[in-house]
Order: C-alpha cells, then sequence, then structure tokens
C-alpha cells in the first residue's frame, strides 16, 4: 500500500495541496473527489513522482520514498493514468503497452506477454496489431490505462478513468477495477462521476481548495454537508 502524510504543494503562492494525508490499502478503491481546481491531479502527481512536495512523508510498501522520481516509483510498484491519455503517436498498441513494460523491467522476452495479457484485461486485445494513431478516446483511454495494468503495480493512481467513457463502457471498467482490488491491489480513483465511483469506493476523501473536508466511507458523502458545499458554494451564496 501507499500512506501519505502531510502532503503540501504550492504554485505561485497558492496552496494547491494543502496537507493532505491518506492510506492506500492493498485490495481497496479509495476514492478521491472534490470541485474543479481542488487539488486532485496535483495529489496523484506529487504521489507519481511527477511533481515535488514542499512538505510531507510518503511510504510505498513501507518503504520511504517522499521525493523520489518517477521512474524510481515506478519500479517499486506504483503506476498511474493521466487524466488527458498520451500515446506515442508513432507506435503499434502492443509495441506501447510492451514498452511501458519495459521501463520497469527489462526482460525483452515477456514484455509482449504482459502487455497482451493488460490489453486482454481491459478487453481490447483485438486492438495489439493496431496503430495508436486515430484511436478513438475511449480506446486511447483503455490502451493507457494497459500501459499502467502492465507493470502488475501494487497500487494505481487513475485521474478520471471513466470520462467520456459511454454507460457500458463504465460498467466493464468498474467491473474490471473491483477484479483488481479483488486481487489485492490498493487503487486511488479519482473521479466527477458518483455514479461510478461511489459503489466501487471502500472509502472516499473530498478536498476542497487542496484540504481534506471528508474522508469516510461511500455511503456517507451525498449526505455529508461539508461536501456539498465545497461542490455548491456556501448556502445563500448560489
Ligand atoms: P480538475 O477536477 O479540474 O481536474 P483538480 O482537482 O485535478 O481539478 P489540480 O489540477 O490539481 O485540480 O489543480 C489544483 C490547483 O493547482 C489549481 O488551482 C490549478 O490551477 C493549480 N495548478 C495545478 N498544476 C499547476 C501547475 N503546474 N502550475 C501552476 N498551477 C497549477
Ligand atoms: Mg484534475
Amino acid at each position: 500500500g501507499l500512506s501519505v502524510e502531510g502532503l503540501r504543494k504550492s504554485f505561485g503562492g497558492v496552496r494547491a495541496v494543502d496537507g493532505v494525508s491518506l492510506d492506500l490499502r492493498p485490495g481497496i478503491i479509495t476514492g478521491l473527489i472534490g470541485p474543479n481546481g481542488s487539488g486532485k491531479s496535483t495529489v496523484i502527481n506529487l504521489l507519481s513522482g511527477l511533481e515535488r512536495p514542499e512538505a510531507g512523508r510518503v511510504l510505498l510498501g513501507g518503504q520511504e520514498v517522499t521525493g523520489a522520481r518517477a521512474d524510481r516509483l515506478a519500479r517499486a510498484g506504483l503506476a498511474r493514468s493521466f487524466q488527458a491519455a498520451a500515446l506515442p503517436d508513432e507506435a503499434g498498441v502492443l509495441e506501447a503497452v510492451a514498452a511501458a513494460r519495459l521501463a520497469v523491467d527489462p526482460d525483452a522476452a515477456t514484455a509482449e506477454a504482459h502487455a497482451r495479457w493488460a490489453l486482454d484485461r481491459l478487453g481490447v486485445g483485438g486492438l495489439a496489431g493496431r496503430s495508436c494513431d486515430g484511436l478513438p478516446a475511449a480506446l486511447r483511454r483503455r490502451v493507457e490505462l494497459a500501459r499502467a495494468l502492465v507493470r502488475r503495480p501494487a497500487v494505481l493512481l487513475l485521474d478520471e478513468p471513466a470520462a467520456g467513457l459511454t454507460d457500458g463502457e463504465k460498467a466493464e471498467l468498474a467491473a474490471v477495477l473491483r477484479d483488481l482490488a479483488g486481487e489485492g491491489m490498493a487503487v486511488l480513483l479519482v473521479e466527477h462521476d458518483m455514479g461510478f465511483l461511489l459503489p466501487l469506493a471502500g472509502r472516499v476523501l473530498c478536498l476542497d481548495r487542496g484540504r481534506v473536508i471528508y474522508d469516510g466511507p461511500a455511503d456517507g458523502v451525498r449526505r455529508n454537508s461539508a461536501v456539498a458545499e465545497a461542490y455548491l458554494g456556501p448556502a445563500g451564496s448560489a
């Protein structure tokens, strides 16, 4: 799992992440919600080594990794997806997924097999021979997710993976995430769609201006007044 205490990051004097603590436990999907600009993606960027925290302590699998770079975190079992799927356009799908495996495990002989496994797992094994260039958005998202999954991470950080998916695709993704958690993966799921998130999440944190304003069970989110206020503004202001 991953354990974070007092994480902080500012941009130009604004605290985008202001003292966030959370635990991602094996087998649990933890939801991270909050209005636009509340710091969700910045938390994922900090945890995945894309940004360096100003303060805070991060333990991955019990090892101190505070301030570690993305490549070291990836080798230590952490993988992430991006809010906007970024794929190498020139590459074939299988090649792009295998490359993500090779980045953490130099065994070229098994990279392709892992890549096929990850694509199958996401229901897009048929894309293996295609080029990334020109794939529709929903398929790009799955290939991007395959690039995280192919590393068989212990901790998976997902930034709005269901955005732009149809209801049917969301249901398929939900089933995959439930299975992965069932196999012991620790998952952080940033999501705006509560109908998608709440049935999956064992626990939910809500951010508002970089601070955790709710940390509790999924079924308490909808009737929590602090969460409602963060999304709607203080009562009477609208
Ligand atoms: P959304 O739901 O729209 O994706 P978010 O909760 O992911 O929002 P962040 O992207 O983490 O929010 O942004 C938090 C705050 O930090 C915002 O005020 C944003 O403008 C600011 N911010 C994020 N990244 C940077 C950056 N690289 N440089 C400057 N400001 C940034
Ligand atoms: Mg974001």
